[in-house]
């Protein structure tokens, strides 16, 4: 067996990581490591540390680690048949069954899935057929898509672009034309102390209105939004944000697209956002819970509406020219049967609408009151605490502190994950739905002692 030294030595050599501090991780400042196994909740690295993933991954491992139902499910395909395309109407069981079973669970005006791999390729699955859909309606100069500053939408080139954080922007050259972003609906950060949440929501509804009337609606094809707002800090919308959203995008004409990767089948207690807060998408996009990550998979959701515009679309070779080689791959497609299946039998939605507001509840309780703590929220399993400097004139930190950075440090040298939010000092928790009330405490409690340890009690 290889050693942790080698391993660690290649790692740094050859391997070039993701949303990394690269100079550091290559000089070795950062601790790489190395993770080997896990179970339920914990996840296991080579040196032996088990700890409790108070983030699923990536928000994904819904379903909890180590799952024997889904990992069979996918042994099986992988051994029956690993591999055949989705091109020119080609299907497997396991990819028919897994469409029936997302469209059964879909909101009931929407008509069809086209799966992908991840969630950034199915939000530009997204967008070019809006403009596919646009083009086909003759109406050539509605292209434009308006996004949030603080949404999380990928990292392509389109999506990197929707995507409102300035780290996946700064030279990039992104965002690109065409894409425009409008107020993040996060109350806690509002410019304006002095408005009250309905003013608020008022304040977001003028700003896209003033945005949509200076770009002229004939050339805006799309809204896009996190039904709640994840990686830009888990920020659930303020009361009435999305029926006024919603509006102002139907008096336009202006199609919305729920970005659900996070949300989708179950992270809110309910199957989805849109089912939570009443939305009418015409598109959704999903992926992580679509297989808890046991595979790369993801959809694009059309609606009826949309459905039978595309449909109509063929070019002169009577073919839509857009897909991926993995495109509604077997395994992935297995992973998600045996996945959705599993959350319904052992009612982990449920699960995560009971012991996630037990977890926010009990959070709000052991922390909500410290000097440095300006907010705790949360909806469902999710839930996040935004440290401030000062918590009266809510004056935050300065972000070369990196003040979410040490307490998420201190956190897991005590033994839980938590995940300093890329903007602002937020410590975020997304756990797996299968979280005990016993894993919530302990999620709670050394979330605590964290904070005291950094910030004093
Ligand atoms: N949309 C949302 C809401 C996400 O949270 C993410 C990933 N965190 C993506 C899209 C992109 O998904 P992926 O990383 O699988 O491309």
């Amino acid at each position: 067996m290889l050693t942790n030294d080698v391993l660690d030595q290649w790692d740094r050599e050859n391997f070039f990581h993701p949303s990394t501090h690269l100079a550091q991780h290559a000089r070795g400042e950062s601790a790489s490591r190395i993770i080997s196994g896990a179970k339920d909740c914990h996840i296991e690295d080579r040196n032996g540390n088990r700890v409790l993933d108070g983030f699923a991954g990536l928000y994904c491992v819904n379903a909890g680690y180590g799952r024997r139902e889904i990992t069979d499910a996918i042994a099986k395909q992988a051994s029956e048949l690993s591999y055949y395309h989705a091109y020119a109407g080609h299907g497997t069981e396991a990819s028919i069954t897994l469409a029936k079973m997302v469209m059964d669970r879909a909101p009931a005006h929407m008509s069809k899935v086209y799966f992908g791999l991840g969630g950034s390729d199915a939000n530009e699955t997204n967008i070019k057929l809006l403009w596919y859909y646009n083009n086909i309606l003759g109406r050539p100069e509605k292209k434009k898509v308006i996004s949030r500053w603080r949404g999380y939408h990928g990292s392509g080139l389109m999506t990197g672009s929707l995507t409102g954080l300035s780290l996946f922007h700064a030279k990039f050259d992104l965002p690109l034309d065409g894409v425009l972003h409008t107020v993040a609906p996060d109350f806690f950060r509002r410019e304006n102390l002095e408005q009250s949440e309905a003013e608020f929501v008022a304040y977001c509804v003028e700003h896209l209105e003033e945005m949509i009337a200076l770009e002229g609606a004939d050339t805006i094809a799309a809204f896009i939004g996190e039904p709640v707002l994840g990686t830009g800090g888990i920020v659930p919308p303020p009361e009435g944000y999305w029926a006024a959203i919603q509006a102002v995008l139907q008096k336009h004409d202006i199609a919305l697209i729920a970005d659900e990767v996070v949300t989708g089948f179950g992270r809110l207690g309910s199957m989805f956002g849109s089912d939570h807060y009443d939305l009418k998408p015409d598109f959704i996009t999903i992926a992580k819970g679509l297989t808890s990550a046991y595979a790369p998979l993801s959809g694009s959701i059309v609606s009826d509406k949309v459905w039978k515009v595309l449909e109509q679309g063929a070019d002169e070779n009577g073919v839509m020219g857009h897909g991926w080689t993995y495109a509604a791959h077997p395994i992935g497609a297995a992973a998600g049967v045996a996945n959705l299946q599993l959350i319904e039998d052992l009612d982990l939605i449920g699960n995560a609408r009971d012991v996630g507001a037990y977890l926010n509840q009990q959070m709000r309780a052991a922390v909500g009151d410290h000097p440095h703590v300006g907010d705790v929220r949360g909806e469902g399993m999710l839930c996040a605490v935004e440290l401030v400097k000062d918590r009266e004139g809510r004056k935050f930190y300065d972000p070369a502190d990196k003040i979410g950075v040490q307490v998420v440090a201190a956190l897991l040298s005590s033994g839980v994950i938590g995940r300093a939010m890329p903007q602002g000092d937020i410590i975020g928790f997304a756990p797996p739905f299968c979280l005990t009330r016993a894993e919530a405490d302990e999620i709670v409690e050394k979330t605590k002692a964290a904070i005291h340890q950094v910030l004093g009690a």
